[in-house]
């Protein structure tokens, strides 16, 4: 099968298209044909080589994927080739004391697409059984392939780990990213008022499409007056934040009392200084959180296919394209997924 791998961490030039041996299906595994597979910021981590995941080249990046099943391997029920799947990110082992008690994000025995298979910037790829989930008829499969980490990681921060609340208000960060054009619409939907950010008017404008009642330009606006100014000095009962460096505590400045925020990454800033005082004294929380559960993502699957929420994909290249592809996310310019298509 054609793939892009790196034989060395480095910048975009270390991607090459090569062609390597297809995968083959284990007990208890499916060959996936791939037909669509999503790019993430964490794919640049692990090019770059500074991840903190255990990465061994050559590697086949590539995280999120959908696509047809063309094998099965010993063992495998209740699938059949022809059927239309995502790949769960993670392959939770089901026995641990997370998985067992409803946490399977925290599973202690996880293996992960690209890190524990080969990757999705390929035409195949095999993983187990157990990460399958069907895609909707009313769904089609470059939606699908923005749908999971975007909708599912939103989920998760939003009502599992930061349980938003009836009435709340809410600061997205970056609501130009995939995760943050999809907590948009997630929250909204949940009927919240929803204050976003971003680094553009353009960006904001397509944000306030998909429902955003109140926009703050980060590049040019101070971020917690406008928050203070849009809530009557009050702050947000809860801060979505993915982004690092000033919006960590840019939104922590954002919260009123006993206010939460929630986050699951940091791009521009991983160790960024805390102000110890006003988190205490106005008794804050600050909460992480990792991936999402499967029920998570179904929920949104069933919600997209009744067109409730929209995945939203950027732009779509080839294989061949894949500098193309992670330069443009790299540039930050895109609102919503980029694809690559086998
Ligand atoms: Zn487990």
């Amino acid at each position: 099968m054609k793939a892009v791998r790196f034989h060395e961490f480095g910048g975009l030039d270390v991607l090459q298209l090569e062609e390597v041996p297809d995968p083959v299906p284990g007990a208890g595994q499916v060959l996936l044909d791939i037909t669509a597979s999503a790019l993430n910021h964490l794919d640049v981590d692990i090019r770059e080589g500074v991840s903190r995941f255990p990465v061994e080249p050559p590697f086949i990046p590539g995280v999120e994927v959908v696509g047809r099943i063309a094998a099965l391997g010993d063992g495998v029920s209740g699938w059949q080739v022809g059927d239309r799947v995502m790949a769960l990110l993670m392959d939770t082992c089901g026995e641990c004391e997370f998985c067992r008690t409803g946490r399977e994000s925290l599973c202690t025995a996880a293996g992960f697409i690209s890190f524990s298979t080969s990757g999705g910037y390929a035409e195949r790829l095999a993983c187990s059984a157990r990460q399958l989930l069907r895609i909707p008829d009313g769904l089609d499969d470059d939606a699908a392939a923005a749908l999971q980490i975007a909708f599912g990681t939103a989920w998760h921060m939003l009502f599992t780990r930061g349980r938003l609340g009836i009435g709340e208000t809410v600061l997205i960060n970056a609501v130009g990213s995939g995760i943050g054009s999809a907590a948009v619409q997630l929250a909204r939907l949940a009927g919240a008022t929803v204050i976003g950010n971003a680094s553009t008017d353009e960006k904001l404008a397509r944000a306030h499409e998909l429902g955003m009642d109140h926009g703050i330009n980060h590049a040019t606006q101070d971020v917690v007056a406008e928050v203070m100014r849009l809530t009557g000095d009050r702050g947000v009962d809860l801060v979505f934040e993915h982004v690092g460096g000033e919006l960590f505590q840019k939104g922590l400045d954002s919260l009123c009392k006993d206010g939460r925020l929630v986050i699951c990454g940091g791009h521009s800033g991983e160790v960024v200084p805390f102000d110890i005082i006003p988190f205490f004294r106005m008794q804050r929380q600050v909460i992480g959180s990792f991936t999402y559960h499967r029920t998570e993502v179904q929920s949104c699957l069933e919600l997209a296919s009744e067109g409730k929420i929209t995945p939203l994909v950027h732009a779509t290249f080839p294989l061949a394209e894949t500098r193309e592809a992670m330069a443009m996310m790299e540039r930050r310019e895109h609102f919503g997924k980029i694809l690559l298509k086998p």
